[in-house]
């Protein structure tokens, strides 16, 4: 988890529950998201923020979820799931993701809820050492959100990846003369990027703290 001494109301970044928000409204009403290893103070800000108060939440159309204190591999052991059922969406995997792969193959799909580095950091090679197979999403590092959006359009609903189309690196504007980059791949709705409920307005406030800090 990421830790921002920012936001110590709900102990978790805005940008972590907006992203986590949205991947439980892109992951689509029949999933289920569990999110691991998170401290108790976070567990319980997530719970919160995910059932009450979120923007985006609406529970006939969004996945459930769960949060849990415990590690991935210690939750696949009480649920009785072997590692070669666990796909790790990992941009350093050799295979691509394909349709097939949403065919039984595997039970879980997993990411690293990390914040994206750029250049990337191969934090994700974190979980890569615990032996799952992996699979690819292309070159390009995507958000958390966009990368669970993008498995599922591919293993539910039988998109290739190269089918879906992306925005590479957009540039938000906020106004004339404020906008930011953002370094990740996004799918690309109505030639913008899909971006959380809230994101763009929260990217502003930032922009705006960093001037003030
Ligand atoms: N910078 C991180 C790294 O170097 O590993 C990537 C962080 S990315 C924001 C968060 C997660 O989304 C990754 O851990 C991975 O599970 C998934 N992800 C993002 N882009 C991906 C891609 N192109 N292929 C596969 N998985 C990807």
């Amino acid at each position: 988890m990421e830790e921002d001494e920012q936001d110590q109301v709900s102990s978790l970044p805005r940008w972590v529950l907006l992203e986590y928000s949205q991947m439980l409204k892109l992951a689509g009403k029949d999933s289920t998201v569990a999110f691991t290893h998170l401290s108790k103070s976070s567990c319980a800000a997530l719970d919160r923020a995910l059932t009450e108060n979120h923007p985006s939440k609406d529970s006939s159309s969004t996945a459930s979820f769960e949060s849990h204190t415990i590690s991935i591999l210690e939750l696949m052991k009480t649920r009785n799931v072997p590692l070669e059922r666990v796909c790790l969406l990992d941009p350093k995997a050799p295979q691509e993701l394909g349709p097939d792969d949403g065919n039984g193959k595997f039970e879980w799909f997993l990411f690293g809820g990390i914040l994206g580095d750029d250049p990337p950091r191969d934090r994700t090679g974190e979980l890569r050492s615990l032996g799952f197979p992996t699979r690819h999403l292309g070159p390009v590092q995507m958000t958390t959100d966009t990368a669970l959006g993008v498995t599922k359009l591919i293993v539910e609903d039988k998109n290739t990846l190269s089918g879906i189309p992306y925005l590479d690196h957009p540039t938000i504007r906020f106004s004339k003369t404020e906008s930011v980059e953002m370094p990740f791949r996004y799918i690309m709705r109505d030639g913008e990027p899909v971006l959380p409920p809230g994101m763009k307005q929260h990217f502003y406030e930032d922009l705006n703290r960093v001037f003030d800090d």
